[in-house]
């Protein structure tokens, strides 16, 4: 069980620069549970306020589900990482996560409203499984400009097996988004990776005016040694829903991407064994107990 960030509220901090240019939003635990979005955002801030005279635009970095963050809960009533639309957010709030959703929604249009540039939104999560740290974003040109900064493994269709998610739904509102997962809940590299992933997007969406600054190049490296004989480029092809009545059990041992072979077992629930249909890759394995997602199933990607 996470320990909660007592101390956490809205808006983590921002920093304006002296030229115009781009907005980043970084938006950091909207799981409860993964504080390290918080912690990261924290140490990038307080190195940006010494950078301030470099930075073009302005960075604006805020806290997810505010309220799970201080209780160190995924969630308090639903995941708040879903039901992200304009039909959803014009209804009454209901929930804790509606109240949470609501005003983290303002607190992104204030952002936007306020912006003199294109608006950038990269959304910080960790995972229940150890494992190499990895991107997740819409396929748009726009996107991929963005996105090919970071030397890490990046999903290709992730967001057409969820609905809802904080990232997709602010791309359709015409911002460029990614969704970053840094690694394992807790594990301090899992912040390491999460600043690094902050760094080199400050860089790809053109805040700060030198993109090779000491702190970007260390970032790159720090990704870089990590994804090993991964893809580049992996595309998902499906997700393994589960409800509790389905007693899933995922194999122990998988990483949040893990190459696994054609007939390998892969998890167990009421009916028996769950096998690879192919050689591909296992993404985000379920190893905690709240959660719809048992895993998802990908390859890679032919062009990667
Ligand atoms: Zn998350």
């Amino acid at each position: 069980m996470t320990s909660g960030l007592a101390d956490v509220s809205r808006e983590i901090g921002r920093v304006v620069g002296p030229t115009e240019g781009p907005t980043l939003i970084a938006v950091a635990g909207v799981h409860g549970n993964e504080p390290g979005g918080v912690l990261a955002a924290r140490r990038v801030l307080a190195r940006l306020e010494a950078l301030r005279g470099e930075l073009r635009g302005a960075v604006v970095m805020l806290a997810g589900n505010v309220e799970a963050l201080r209780q160190g809960r995924r969630y308090l009533a639903r995941d708040l990482n879903r039901r992200w639309s304009d039909a959803a957010l014009a209804l009454p709030a209901d929930d804790p996560e509606d109240v949470e959703q609501r005003a983290l929604a303002g607190a992104i249009e204030a952002a936007v409203a306020q912006a003199r540039g294109e608006v950038f939104l990269v959304d910080l999560h960790t995972t229940s499984a150890p494992g190499v740290p990895f991107v997740i974003f819409g396929d748009t040109e726009r996107q991929r400009r963005f996105v090919f900064e970071l030397p890490v493994p990046l999903l290709l269709g992730l967001a057409a097996h969820i609905d809802g998610t904080l990232s997709e739904y602010w791309r359709h509102r015409g911002l460029v988004t990614l969704a970053i997962e840094g690694g394992q809940h807790d594990d301090p590299r899992a912040v390491d990776n999460l600043a690094a992933a902050l760094w080199v997007s400050l860089a790809s969406a053109g805040n700060l005016a030198h993109s090779n600054a000491p702190e970007v190049e260390a970032a790159k490296r720090l990704l870089d040694t990590q994804r090993g004989a991964l893809p580049r480029v992996i595309e998902v092809l499906s997700r393994r829903a589960i409800t509790a009545d389905d007693r899933f059990v995922m194999e122990p041992g998988f990483a949040n991407l893990a190459p696994a072979r054609e007939g390998q077992l892969l998890a167990r629930d009421r009916d028996g064994e769950i096998r690879a249909p192919h050689d591909g890759v296992v993404i985000l394995p379920l190893y905690q107990a709240l959660g719809s997602d048992g895993y998802f199933w990908g390859r890679a990607h032919a062009h990667g």
